[in-house]
């Protein structure tokens, strides 16, 4: 297929709202597509070249988009960003400056999609030195061959960001009614691979039976089970009965593959995060059965205290001096879950699952075993809260014994019970340089949530206190990188990371595209071991803001 016709088919849904009609338009685009073009074409309509958890990614930052399109347009960065300003995004100047280029090729070769990826592919597979260079090269040749509209959508495909009003429920939906399966079934077999170009793949070719086939496997990682928030201990046993209550560890989420003889670690996003966490993984190595997967926490742990869980997110982004961290900020490994015994056994109930858990694993100084608490009674339920949190920890998971683990769903089969008052995480699309003795940080932050069926960002409001000098010499290093435009000292940002917010109270508001505001947000962390669709959705603030409401009345 050619990339011309994918363009204009984006191009023809791009003012779509109506859900049904979007899925439907998907459906019939993608139904004709043999294998490759199908699985291309389910990526990129996400805006992903590769699945979240391919050690594959493009490497190419906002600077160097800039750099290919000041070649293309043979103008200067100041006019791009100009442009940017005046159309609203990065991949319409695109689009602008390739209808301008002076450049002619001649006997131009038509882009196609396999072509787009192969480029893709060759591109993330540079490392090293003069690797920047030949990217810049390859992409400039890449939109050389680009007609203006395909210029849009590759700037928008790189950026990961489509702006097609079309998140990965309708995509879902679109390849159960082209492939006539039950959208339950894609979305079950998208939770266990974590890839929907191959499930899309696998629906055509294999329909319902091949979907059902689709097994957990050792070494591709499965989205992880979430938890609701409970109201009271008293909602959670009226609700299940007999509860299993464990400690909410105050760490970050690992899911751990160990079979054949290889170790894999998976942070919650699904990177791999195994060369960050060497320690753990030797360990589990040396007290762990092999053939499984497990689920669990890691904490930071110093002198038998949990540090904040900032120092957890800092051992799993560092790429060098590994060794010196290990020391400085010592982790350990509590499981609470598994998922594959030599086969799946995600469909057993959580009480056996943690029988066979308990047979797996022993335990050692940095590998543990979440201790469970089986009871009815809310006074026993109140005690471990009470123990978690004067241990330093967040407070307590409820969940059902007879329950099976089903990937990737927040469902009632596990509740959360804080201490702290609910926050909120939200994406961080904008900031503002400060003034006088801070002019050289990015001192305020605008903040975004989701909608989860068209994958929009509607802004909230933005967050100014609750920064520590520290935190923002880090974020202004951070946030540097992704600036798309700057407009006096206002900059906007490639929506890319999330912050844990608190605040007093959400508002009505018609100041904000989402219709809501936050009264005094206050900056808590930087999430970064969730993804911007993980962030919260404008259905969560609708439904805080009707629970407050109740709370008042
Ligand atoms: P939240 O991030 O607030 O939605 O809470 C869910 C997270 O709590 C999970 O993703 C885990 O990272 C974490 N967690 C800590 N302790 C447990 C536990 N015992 N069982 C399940 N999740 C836990």
């Amino acid at each position: 297929m050619l990339f011309r016709e994918f363009a204009e088919f984006c191009e023809s849904i791009e003012k779509i709202s109506s859900t049904l009609e979007l899925t439907d338009k998907i459906s019939n685009f993608i139904k004709g597509l043999e294998n490759d073009d199908l699985y291309n074409v389910i990526l990129f309509l996400i805006g992903r070249v590769y699945p979240t958890w391919d050690e594959r990614e493009l490497g190419v930052g906002v600077g160097l988009l800039y750099e290919v399109l000041e070649n293309v347009g043979g103008i200067k960065k100041e006019k791009i960003e100009e442009m940017v300003r005046e159309l609203g995004d990065l991949g319409l100047a695109s689009e602008r400056i390739v209808k301008g280029r002076i450049m002619i090729t001649l006997e131009a070769e038509e882009l196609t999609i396999k072509r787009v990826r192969e480029i893709f592919d060759e591109i993330s597979s540079l490392i090293g030195e003069g690797s920047r260079k030949r990217k810049v090269l390859l992409l400039t040749g890449l939109y050389g061959l680009a007609t203006p509209l395909e210029a849009k959508y590759l700037t928008r495909l790189i950026m990961n960001e489509m702006r097609l009003g079309v998140g990965e429920g309708i995509v879902r939906d679109a390849i159960a009614k082209a492939f006539g399966v039950d959208e339950e079934l894609v979305e079950r077999a998208y939770m266990v691979t974590s890839d929907l170009g191959k499930v899309a793949v696998i629906a055509k070719n294999s329909g319902k039976k091949g979907l059902e086939e689709i097994k957990i496997r050792l070494h591709t990682p499965v989205r992880m089970m979430l938890a609701q928030v409970a109201e009271s201990f008293e909602d959670a046993v009226s609700e299940m009965g007999e509860v299993a209550v464990e400690w909410k560890f105050d760490g970050s989420r690992v899911q751990i593959h160990w079979g054949d003889g290889e170790l894999k670690i998976y942070s919650r996003r699904l990177e791999n995060v195994t060369k960050a966490l060497p320690e753990i993984a030797e360990e589990i190595k040396k007290n762990v059965k092999e053939g499984v997967i497990l689920d669990g926490e890691v904490i930071a742990v110093k002198d038998g205290r949990p540090m904040p869980f900032q120092h957890v997110l800092r051992r799993f982004r560092r790429k060098h001096g590994v060794s010196r961290m290990v020391e400085k900020i010592p982790l350990q490994f509590y499981a609470f879950d598994i998922l594959y015994c030599d086969e799946e056994i995600v469909d057993k109930p959580l009480a056996e699952r943690r029988r066979i858990l308990e047979s797996v694993i022993s335990e050692s100084e940095r590998i543990k075993i979440a201790n469970q608490v089986r009871t009815r009674n809310k006074e026993d339920i109140e005690k471990i809260f009470n123990d978690a949190i004067n241990a330093g920890h967040e407070g307590v998971m409820l969940k059902n014994p007879n329950s099976p683990y089903v990937p990737g769903k927040r469902g009632k089969h596990w509740l959360k019970l804080k201490y702290v008052m609910e926050t909120l995480d939200l994406v961080v699309v904008g900031g503002e340089w400060g003034e006088g003795k801070r002019s050289h940080l990015i001192s305020s932050y605008e903040l975004a949530c989701t909608d989860e069926t068209t994958g929009n960002l509607l802004r909230v409001g933005r967050v100014a206190t609750g920064f520590t000098d520290e935190d923002l010499e880090e974020l202004t290093e951070l946030f540097k990188q992704i600036i798309v435009t700057h407009e006096g000292k206002n900059v906007k940002f490639v929506p890319k990371y999330v912050f844990e917010v608190a605040y007093q109270e959400i508002q009505k508001s018609p100041k904000y595209e989402s219709g809501y505001a936050l009264r005094f947000p206050r900056f808590i962390r930087l999430r970064d071991d969730k993804d911007v669709s993980e962030a919260d959705s404008i259905k969560r603030l609708e439904d805080l803001y009707n629970l407050q409401f109740k709370r008042k009345t």
